[in-house]
């Protein structure tokens, strides 16, 4: 898993931007999944999300302020209850000390919070190690140290858990030059003006134009630029760096697979490369993730297992983050009857021969909480989206919240025809045309939060 690697920079889904030869290979070698979705496009809580199978409200994460009580079941410990081997190597982001730390891995090492680009410092159950290094290659290394170590008459389940390409999108010596020279193609919303959708929108302050800090472009901005020409060369600074740090990314995707091959495990081995959430790249002039909307909502979700997955397949599914957790336990053979029932997803091995089940979910639901943060200023909101169309729901209020603002805003709703309306620039909720359509997926909303056990915010029922 990485963090923040948006679907649209990898080249197996068709990126205009990069290409990412080695996570290709999964997609080539196994299944693409074209609607794979985060529940809360953000670090910590779609973290939590994916350990435990659960929705935001269910295990308690919902912004990064509430740290994650490790003592809820999670699909790691029911592995090695079952006599995997399990570690984690990386990112945890989930809080420290106590029931914070990692719980249900054989061995573990992880950052401190988001951990920095070059020497980490891993803490582990024996204490804090100092590795010196780019941490990419780092969180690899101690990977296949691991592997290496491991009794190979067992199996295993490893978590490789990169905090890159997360913000300030710092890059190796290695891919310091990439780039340089090219001009990186630009998305069609770049110059979004925010009009025709809810106020939310525009006073997100994640604008490529505005709110990147001298840390994330590196370079003071050339004296004389046109504010078009600014956008321009902060654009190309901002995805110069995301992308070297993607690259570095694939090159140790490389080290793990070609490890897997030298060592005859390809293909006994379920491979799953995704990220925990999406990222804008420059789409609606953003950085960053959060919003409902698809660049942020949408996962890169590659998986790998010869034994059960034609390779070169795809599907077009709608899974969830919280689908990992119930996929990897019945891969392992685990009964239905130990995986625990607060889990809220649904294995995704029905789909792994191509086609999509009758009875498979034809609509999710997203909840995103850290409303107003003080650096981002994205407003809470919830939604569901279908095949077609999607309906969010900003609630204006931070509900109390960690991690929230306690600022007001006048509830609004957008909706959009993704069909007609792919970049969801024209929100038709106050369309008369589309009032059935509204009426529709109103209920829609109220079925998935009454079936997740999830409570619609005040500003709703009034
Ligand atoms: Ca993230």
């Amino acid at each position: 898993m990485t963090d923040d690697h948006a679907a649209h920079a990898v080249s197996a889904y068709g990126s205009a931007i990069n290409e990412t030869p080695n996570i290709d290979r999964l997609a080539h070698e196994g299944m693409r999944f074209d609607n794979a979705f985060c529940t809360n496009a953000i670090c910590t809580p779609s973290r939590a999300a994916i350990l435990t199978g659960t929705y935001s409200h269910v295990n308690g994460v919902t912004t990064l302020a509430t740290p994650f009580d490790a003592t809820q079941t999670a699909f790691p410990e029911l592995l090695q209850a079952a006599g995997y081997q399990t570690a984690l190597f990386g990112k945890w982001h989930l809080g420290h000390g106590g029931v914070h730390d990692p719980r249900g891995f054989d061995e573990w090492a992880v950052l401190q919070g988001q951990g920095p680009y070059v020497d980490p410092r891993l803490l582990t159950p024996d204490g804090p190690v100092n590795h010196t290094g780019y941490t990419t290659d780092v969180i690899t290394d101690v990977s296949l140290d691991w592997l290496d170590r491991r009794d190979r008459s067992r199996p295993f389940c490893l978590l490789v858990h990169q905090k890159a390409p997360h913000r300030p999108w710092r890059p190796d010596e290695a891919h310091g030059d990439m780039y340089e020279g090219v001009d990186i193609a630009r998305p069609a919303t770049l110059r979004d003006d925010y009009s025709d959708r809810s106020d939310a929108a525009a006073a997100a302050t994640m604008r490529v134009a505005r709110d990147l800090t001298a840390t994330d472009l590196k370079e003071p901005v050339p004296g004389g630029l046109t504010p078009d020409e600014e956008l321009a060369w902060k654009y190309q600074r901002y995805m110069e760096d995301y992308l070297r740090c993607v690259a570095s990314v694939d090159d140790n995707v490389g080290r793990l697979l070609d490890y897997l091959d030298a060592h005859g495990l390809t293909e006994d081995t379920v491979v799953v490369y995704t990220s925990d959430q999406g990222f804008f790249l420059g789409d609606h002039g953003w950085f960053d993730k959060r919003f409902m909307y698809e660049q942020s909502l949408r996962n890169p979700l590659l998986i790998r297992y010869p034994r059960r997955i034609a390779a070169g397949s795809a599907s077009d599914a709608m899974v969830l983050n919280i689908d990992y957790a119930q996929t990897l336990l019945e891969l392992a053979g685990i009964a239905d009857t130990a995986v625990p029932e607060r889990m809220q997803g649904r294995s995704l091995t029905p789909l792994f021969r191509g086609r999509v089940p009758g009875g498979w979910r034809r609509s999710i639901y997203y909840r995103y909480w850290m409303h107003d943060d003080s650096a981002h200023h994205v407003r809470a909101h919830y939604g569901v989206r279908t095949e077609r169309y999607k309906l969010i729901f900003y609630y204006g209020e931070g509900l109390g919240v960690p991690g929230a603002s306690d600022r007001v805003f006048p509830p609004e709703w957008e909706l959009f025809d993704l069909k007609k309306d792919p970049d969801e620039l024209h929100s038709v909720h106050d369309n008369p045309a589309y009032a059935p359509v509204r009426a529709g997926l109103e209920q829609e909303l109220a079925r998935l939060q009454r079936r997740y056990g999830d409570e619609p915010a005040p500003a709703q029922a009034a």
